[in-house]
């Protein structure tokens, strides 16, 4: 997100020169430049002892394709904690393994999504309000869940990341 108006004071900003970053919005009222904004997420592809993953069904984001657990960062937070505070959030499960998966630039969101690979113990769904169906489903099988693959995709690379670490590719 880009800042045209000081989000403090409501001073429309000037651009100033910020040393290597060049030309920044600046609110000369608070004395504070405004570099462009944008929100973290953390995407944790779920699996457990069986070789089977986790995918869930949210209507809200999409009809056709499932996700992984995801959602926003909140400020104080790692993303580690972020990550294992969501799994057990819509799914009621604990990690007892988190392995990380990388940062992932999702265009569509303007975000940052930082991936995992969370391993727990194979058990039922307590599933949160957000989540309108869960299912395990043999990892070989799971593309057949998830969204195309485009680029900003973030199911992928973590797809791929965990068949090489449970020596599947
Ligand atoms: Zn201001």
């Amino acid at each position: 997100m880009h800042y045209n108006y000081c989000p403090i004071c409501g001073t429309k900003l000037k651009d100033k020169k910020a040393g290597d970053d060049g030309n920044v919005p600046y609110c000369y009222t608070c004395s504070k430049y405004w570099f462009d904004g944008f929100s973290s997420a953390a995407i944790v592809l779920v699996a457990n002892e069986y070789g089977e993953m986790a995918m869930l069904r949210q209507g809200y984001l999409s009809h056709d394709y499932w996700t992984y657990v995801a959602g926003y960062m909140k400020p104080g937070e790692s993303a580690e904690e972020t990550a294992v505070r969501e799994v057990y959030e819509e799914l009621g499960l604990k990690i007892e393994r988190l392995e990380y998966g990388g940062t992932h630039w999702f265009p569509m969101g303007d975000q940052l999504m930082h991936g995992f690979i969370g391993f727990v113990k194979k058990k039922d769904f307590t599933l949160s309000s957000e989540v309108d169906e869960a299912v395990w489903i043999n990892a070989a099988d799971a593309p057949t869940l998830m969204f195309p693959e485009v680029p900003g995709n973030t199911q992928y690379p973590l797809y791929r990341q965990y068949l090489k670490m449970t020596g599947n590719k």
